[in-house]
């Protein structure tokens, strides 16, 4: 049987067991049909390249069940298969498989699922970073989110194990920090919350109350006396003279209670200084670096289970589409320090010669990923392609264009009146319009613009583009 035959057959999927009970595949076999190994190298040899696969893992005979689930799910060919697993799985092994088999409905449905996202993931183009492989591992593994485990060995106490065994570079913390500030997963159920030395952004940390005056470690609760005639309030036994009490500072005899002295509140005294306190100060130290930080400067972290957000999504689907908009750096291209410093260069003319007039268009093209996951990498790109064609028509040889953070194009128009700029800014707008003509989208993105005119004074090139920026979010 050819190779695609065999796909279009009933069973669009097989089962690669992993157990040392012997008849534990019969079972499974009803759902598909079922090859049984007892360990991964055993598998890895008799493998063929190209099988549609799901593995189920009987946790209960297997001698290393977690390092079994870790070999797959960082191996090249067969990480981004479902892992279903028997038996009693602890929250490592969770947080790396796809759930328990018998709480599965309908194997073969998911197994189908799961294989068509994965076809269809990052626009059907190879995986060529980290975050790649785990987007479309998200996507297609509906199931599955970055699920924490607590582990005192980690700097953050947390560790993520999906990222660790993904991971190619970075550390899985910064990982983590990186998919967060582009918003690329969100928060889905708030586990715990741990608080971190802001020097080193280690949890380990160990609290101390130290004296308030001197920050000596070596305080005692001791019975404390409190001077009427002086106000001084210190440890009974420096009161102790000879049978009498007489006050250490002001020499004052103490004879009755509560009219010569009284107890004071502080019942804490210092080793080093003889300070009386009632509440030590605590210091939390960290146990990695040695520094000493008042609690109130710990840094929180929130720690969070993690699924792919909306923008994951689509990067998932439609992969990363940031090099697509190279075709804009055809059109009077400078780099973004360079614009910046001919828009700060024509701010500060500006102030000495009154006819400078110029503008500020920002393209923010913020649909293109959204166009690529409904047309498809080729027409999506072809799309882009035939903007910036369209683009480079109205563009003067005297304009500049800039890009930065990938989706957002500059350009500076010298000599340009407010009128001028309103003009041209309206053409890109329509451009933007008209280039998703004839498919489902209403627009590729939006334009921003200002005038010289409108600029202030005490404005620099960055603060306006700071502006306009905002503006688009
Ligand atoms: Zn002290
Ligand atoms: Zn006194
Ligand atoms: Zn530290």
């Amino acid at each position: 049987m050819s190779e695609q035959s065999e796909q279009q057959t009933r069973e669009p999927f097989r089962i690669v067991a992993f157990s040392r009970r012997s008849g534990f595949s019969e079972g499974l076999s009803a759902i598909a049909s079922t090859r049984q190994y007892a360990d991964f190298q055993e598998f890895a040899e008799h493998s063929e390249p190209g099988a549609q696969l799901a593995f189920v893992v009987d946790l209960e005979s297997l001698p290393e069940p977690l390092d079994l689930i870790r070999t797959i799910r960082r191996h090249p060919q067969w990480r981004m298969q479902l892992v279903w697993t028997r038996g009693d799985a602890g929250a490592e092994i969770r947080a790396l498989a796809d759930g328990a088999f018998e709480a599965v409905e309908n194997p073969s449905e998911r197994a189908l699922t799961s294989s068509a996202r994965l076809e269809s993931a990052h626009g059907g183009q190879p995986f060529r970073s980290q975050d790649d492989v785990l987007l479309a591992m998200l996507w297609s593994h509906s199931h599955m989110s970055l699920q924490p485990v607590r582990d005192w060995t980690a700097p953050e106490l947390y560790r993520y194990p999906l990222l660790d065994v993904l991971l190619e570079d970075d550390t899985s913390e910064f990982w983590l920090r990186g998919l967060k500030q582009r918003r690329l997963v969100e928060g889905q159920d708030l586990v715990d919350r741990v608080r971190l030395c802001p020097g080193c952004r280690h949890g380990h940390l160990s609290f101390v109350d130290v004296c308030p005056e001197c920050d000596s470690l070596d305080i005692r609760t001791e019975p404390g006396l409190h001077c009427f005639s002086c106000g001084h309030v210190g440890p009974q036994r420096l009161f102790q003279d000879n049978g009498m009490l007489s006050c250490p500072n002001c020499h004052a005899t103490l004879r009755h209670i509560g009219e010569d002295y009284d107890r004071p509140l502080e019942n804490h005294v210092c080793g080093s200084c003889q300070h009386m306190f009632m509440d030590g100060r605590v210091l939390a130290r960290c146990m990695a670096c040695g520094q000493a930080h008042d609690p109130d400067a710990l840094e929180p972290l929130g720690i969070y289970r993690y699924r792919l957000s909306e923008a994951g999504r689509l990067v998932a689907r439609t992969g990363d589409v940031g090099d697509l908009y190279g075709v804009f750096d055809d059109i009077n291209y400078v780099s973004p320090e360079h614009f910046e410093f001919f828009c700060d260069w024509s701010l500060k003319l500006r102030q000495r010669h009154d006819e400078i007039r110029f503008g500020l268009i920002l393209l923010h093209l913020n649909g293109l990923a959204r166009v690529i996951d409904t047309l498809g990498h080729g027409p999506g790109a072809a799309l882009v392609d035939s903007l910036a064609e369209r683009v480079k028509a109205l563009v003067r040889a005297t304009d500049l264009v800039t890009r930065t953070a990938d989706d957002r194009i500059w350009l500076l128009l010298p000599q340009t009146s407010a009128t001028g700029v309103d003009v041209l800014a309206g053409r890109l707008s329509q451009l933007l319009e008209d280039s998703v003509d004839g498919t489902p989208l209403d627009r590729l993105g939006h334009v921003y613009h200002e005038s010289s005119m409108g600029m202030s004074e005490a404005e620099d090139a960055a603060a306006v583009m700071a502006r306009l920026v905002s503006r688009s979010q």
